[in-house]
């Protein structure tokens, strides 16, 4: 059986990462990768290619810096491309990016089957760009592997019982990923002591509305000035932020560039707190036991808010330094990782692949 993975954002290396490697141990089942070019810094992709010894893409397209439309466009034609010389059995795709959407569309209109990792999951904000590629992304897909109850249960309220697709809860391969590495992630390189919080910003919601922006950084340099706020600062904001002539010579918070898998693993495990828009972040704060602080209004995994890990505070100052100051002093206590599965997502994933049978509809 032929699979052909299509990727091009860190999230979707680190998942990439746990299926890639069960591929490989899994007899009469070879994978041809496609890094589409969406991240290309080396902190943002080969550092995870090195590190989680995923097998180096076939092909490389290089496509990135551009608009939704032509980026979108591009990969399409190129994937296309792809699919019709390797000819495989199926093509995965993972997440909500527009690699994702280009991955499976590019697949379903040459018949060949498609499998969404991550599928179901839903903001209800369709002015996400993400939002926009799960739901396209869902609609043509073969096998819909949903990490958590409320996944399934949002593809059945949006009529999927009438769509010939399978729906197959596996738990979230992040959760496999956590597992698997969380005693392979050496000490940190960076030099932090004591308490911190852990900070990543990045959605477009949040960088591309000066105002939120502002919003966002004032309140993490109030926190500073308390408890220090160590920041991996993702490329797309810290372009945003140079735009806007922020002053990172007087700041409090502590920026570093963008970090390896393995040491955000440490880093997950050494703070206090976790504030962020990550989708993936927000669940390994849970992984890891510490709560999360979300910096935006609504999110894809709202267990954690139900289950009172998470917190969901936006980007107005005041209900950040709040909701900051509540998750500071609550116990940490229930953490019994119990919500994303036991980590064999990703083994989950294969067996269905390779006993799928058109018929089935809903395995939960
Ligand atoms: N991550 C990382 N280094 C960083 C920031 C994030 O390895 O400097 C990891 C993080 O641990 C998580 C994933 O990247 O596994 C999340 O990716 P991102 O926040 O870019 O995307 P999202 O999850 O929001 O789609």
């Amino acid at each position: 059986m032929k699979i052909i993975t299509v990727i091009g954002a860190r999230p979707q290396f680190i998942k990439a990462a746990v299926v890639s490697r069960l591929i490989l141990n899994t007899p009469d089942m070879d994978e041809v990768i496609i890094h589409t070019g969406q991240h290309f810094d080396a902190n943002m992709s080969e550092v995870f290619f090195d590190e989680l010894n995923i097998p180096e893409p076939h092909y490389n397209l290089d496509i990135n810096g551009l608009g939704h439309g032509a980026m979108t466009g591009q990969m399409l034609e190129k994937i296309e491309e792809i699919l019709i010389k390797e000819n495989p059995d199926w093509v995965l795709v993972y997440g909500d990016t527009n690699s994702t959407i280009a991955g499976a569309l590019s697949a379903k209109k040459l018949h060949i089957k498609v499998a969404h990792i991550e599928a179901g999951l839903r903001s209800f904000n369709m002015n996400m760009p993400e939002e926009i590629n799960r739901i396209l992304t869902d609609r043509i897909s073969d096998i819909l592997f949903c990490p958590t109850d409320i996944a399934v249960k949002n593809l059945q309220k949006e009529g999927f019982e009438f769509i010939n697709s399978l729906i197959v809860k596996t738990g979230d391969v992040m959760q496999d990923a956590a597992i698997f590495y969380a005693n392979k992630a050496g000490k940190s390189t960076i030099k932090i002591q004591g308490k911190f919080i852990l900070s990543t910003i990045h959605r477009a919601e949040n960088t591309d509305d000066t105002c939120k922006l502002q919003h966002i950084f004032n309140a993490l340099e109030e926190i500073s000035n308390k408890i220090p706020v160590l920041l991996p600062l993702h490329p797309r904001t810290k372009k945003k932020l140079e735009d806007l002539n922020y002053d990172f010579n007087n700041s409090c918070i502590r920026f570093v560039n963008p970090v390896g898998y393995l040491e955000m693993v440490w880093l997950l495990k050494n703070c206090e707190l976790v504030m962020t828009d990550s989708g993936g972040l927000q669940k390994e704060s849970y992984f890891f036991g510490k709560y999360c602080v979300t910096l935006r209004d609504e999110t894809e995994w709202v267990e954690l808010v139900d289950n009172g890990f998470n917190i969901l505070a936006g980007s107005d100052e005041n209900k950040i330094l709040n909701n900051v100051a509540l998750m500071l002093n609550k116990d940490k206590t229930g953490f019994e990782n119990k919500l994303y599965g036991n980590g064999d997502a990703g083994q989950k994933i294969l067996n269905t692949i390779l006993n799928y049978d058109s018929k089935s509809k809903i395995t939960i």
